[in-house]
């Protein structure tokens, strides 16, 4: 008999969970007026709200974190960072920054103005809001396929190449001062871009004279994608392809709280030395001097190791493994989700699982609450409340996808956990045909309303 797969670690240090009632729940959720993130993680069983620094660190981190150097200049700490940087990325430059977003906010201040022109593959929200911040466009160039949910594609986070050229010969390469490929496509449901697919961007980048930014938070899980899927790669280690990944791109940046697997940092890594002088004068003004930018040393020393576990085979194919286990399990319960099973989250998609719930009554905030009160499983929506109003009309924007997305935290679950949360949604699935009904808001704040929004049941 083939032995069956089992986790790549052992657990040392464990955190207690309480199980609720459902009569809790229920007083808990209207509570938070029907906003999860109004929640105390303490009413929560399993939460799946992010995979954003939720997840554990090991023995070897918590270990490097005690030999942090908190010297404010030169730090060893920002050296061991340095290496393991240049070690996988193969780029010589970074700067450190808190978080992903702030590495957005450096670079960006750096070379974004004011009509610039921003193609990528569906830009993540930070990244699209700080292109907009500066008065520049974002372009989505993402393959169509992306948005058919039951379509079965290898490579869902592509860039359309007919897209993308569209955009780099209708404006002049001043206007562009990127191409941002997100590897993965966070968007589109952490879906991959392939080494082909990045090679003929980064082909096409060359000829128009414009660089390629690679948005990196979950790099290490696009690489695993290219290892199981794309020919050629079965053979390499998953830092050399992380490594040729990267030897396309002429800068970087990264979110650490998702590969990078601690709870908060992010960087920028870049080849040229001019723009990472221009971009050291804004990270200096924004995030603390150039060799700690808004971060501990000793976080600095754990993301230094955590880079390195995020790119051993064993912990990605853990890592991954999970995710399907649960995708499957929900598919064998007949529950339409995103098809391929994404790297970090199961998206399920709520139009499908609750026809009967108007779009004008929040159908995937409406699933969520259901599933908290059914498991005490804490995910988010991905539609109508987070797609937020048209800042012109000020009319509802309705995405064409109403969506929960379940994000699983890093090395914090087991695969227990993972069949209570199939089995919370089965029994939401077998009772859905009573769920006619959602909810109307109370109150909405004029941005970025799905943080604060209040709601009551219609
Ligand atoms: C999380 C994320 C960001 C922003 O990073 P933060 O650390 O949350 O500020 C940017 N891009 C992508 C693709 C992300 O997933």
């Amino acid at each position: 008999m083939e032995l069956p797969f089992a986790e790549s670690y052992k657990i040392k240090m464990v955190e207690p969970l309480r199980r609720s009632t459902r009569e809790e729940r229920i007083q808990w959720i209207k509570e938070a007026k029907y906003n999860l993130f109004n929640l105390r993680s303490d009413q929560v069983f399993i939460d799946l709200l992010t995979d954003s620094g939720t997840g554990a660190m090991s023995d070897r981190q918590w270990s490097a974190l005690m030999m942090g150097d908190e010297s404010y200049a030169g730090a060893s700490s920002y050296f061991n960072l340095k290496e393991s940087i240049q070690k996988i990325f193969g780029m010589e430059y970074f700067l450190p920054t808190h978080q992903g977003r702030a590495a957005e906010n450096v670079l960006f201040s750096t070379l974004v103005k004011s009509g610039d022109i921003v193609p990528g593959n569906s830009h993540f929200d930070t990244t699209k809001g700080h292109i907009e911040f500066r008065h520049g466009k974002a372009v989505d160039c993402t393959i169509d396929e992306a948005f058919v949910t039951e379509m079965e594609h290898p490579f869902k986070g592509n860039i359309d190449l007919t897209k993308l050229e569209k955009v780099l010969s209708s404006y002049p390469a001043e206007k562009i001062p990127m191409i941002i490929v997100t590897v993965t496509c966070n968007t589109s449901g952490g879906q991959p871009v392939s080494m082909k697919n990045i090679r003929e961007v980064k082909e096409m980048a060359v000829k128009y004279g414009v660089p390629v930014c690679f948005d990196s938070a979950r790099f290490a899980e696009n690489a695993y994608f290219i290892k199981l899927r794309e020919e050629g790669y079965q053979n390499k280690t998953i830092k050399e392809i992380v490594f040729e990944m990267y030897s396309y791109a002429d800068m970087m940046t990264m979110s650490s709280k998702k590969d990078g697997i601690v709870n908060m940092g992010g960087f920028i890594a870049l080849r040229s030395q001019q723009i990472f002088r221009d971009a050291a004068v804004y990270n200096i003004m924004f995030e603390g001097f150039i060799t700690y930018g808004g971060m501990s040393g000793r976080d600095m020393n754990a993301l230094a190791v955590g880079l390195m576990e995020s790119t051993e085979f064993e912990y990605l194919e853990t890592r991954i493994k999970q995710i399907e286990y649960l995708g499957q399990k929900l598919i064998e319960f007949g529950i339409p989700i995103q098809r391929p099973i994404g790297g970090h989250a199961v998206f399920i998609d709520a139009k499908k699982f609750l026809p009967s719930v108007p779009k004008e009554e929040y159908i995937a905030q409406t699933l969520a609450i259901e599933v908290y009160i059914e498991g005490g499983i804490r995910g988010v929506e991905i539609g109508t409340l987070l797609a937020d109003r048209d800042p012109e009309s000020r009319e509802n924007r309705y995405p064409a996808l109403e969506l929960l997305r379940l994000a699983i935290p890093r090395r914090v679950y087991t695969n227990n956990h993972m069949d209570v949360i199939a089995v919370a949604l089965k029994n939401v699935w077998d009772r859905r045909d009573n769920i006619k009904t959602g909810y109307k808001i109370l109150y909405e704040a004029p941005i970025m309303r799905h943080f604060t929004v209040e709601l009551d049941k219609i």
